[in-house]
């Protein structure tokens, strides 16, 4: 689980999905819904922060069972699509994807909406779309500043005592880690909400968030 957020809307009566969770959880998706008390149709889209398996598993059920559009970067196409080149070490990646798909019986989903880098998506008050490349080339989080709030994906994944980037297998890109850390930096939301954490604390993660920053060294070096 922690592979998909639903945002409702504040009148109640619309949502939208963060991701589209692992195989087999959409009988808790639709309990969320049942207790909501929202038709599938209240659905209004389902927006990725990329295409891994983990985050796209219930993609065509969920797509098919509300009706509400796809939407994901340009770049991560390929990976909804199963068609992503995977190179190097990234590809047991795709090799696990693709058995994945085999084992689990899942079908390849598509995307309906395209997004770019700064686009306000009508949705929960507004989510501007920021690209975070490192993980995949395609990889976005959204921030709401209502809430000053970032769902960052998985920029990084955080567990108890266990903050870090993930593992380097699923990174496609990981030479753009740096810039994405400090795009988020510069940002400097108030909470921070991952796709693979423990406890839902915003500003805990924000905090877990600025102490992996460090660890890392990912600030630039001052100039002079
Ligand atoms: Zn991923
Ligand atoms: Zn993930």
């Amino acid at each position: 689980m922690g592979c998909s957020h639903l945002l409702v809307e504040e009148d109640g009566q619309s949502a939208v999905f963060l991701d589209a969770g692992f195989v087999g959880e959409m009988f808790l998706v639709r309990r969320w819904l049942r207790r909501l008390k929202l038709e599938p149709s209240a659905v209004r889209a389902i927006l990725l922060t990329h295409g891994h398996l983990d985050h796209v598993g219930n993609l065509v059920e969920l797509h098919e069972w509300t009706g509400a559009p796809v939407w994901a970067h340009a770049l991560e196409h390929p990976h909804v699509e199963g068609r992503y080149p995977y190179k190097g070490v990234n590809r047991v990646c795709g090799w696990a994807e693709a058995a994945g798909r085999v084992v689990l019986r899942r079908r390849v989903g598509a995307v309906d909406r395209t997004f770019a880098d700064g686009d306000m998506l009508p949705f929960w008050g507004g989510l501007r779309v920021v690209h975070l490349p490192g993980h995949t080339r395609g990889h976005c989080g959204f921030y709401s500043e209502r809430h000053d709030l970032l769902f960052s994906g998985d920029l990084f994944a955080s567990y108890f005592f266990n903050t870090h980037l993930p593992p380097a297998i699923l990174n496609s890109v990981p030479a753009e880690f740096p810039a994405s850390f400090r795009r988020v930096t510069a940002l400097n939301p108030r909470w921070i909400v991952p796709n693979h954490y423990d406890l839902l604390d915003g500003a805990r993660l924000r905090r877990r968030f600025d102490r992996l920053y460090r660890r890392k060294n990912f600030a630039l070096p001052l100039a002079g």
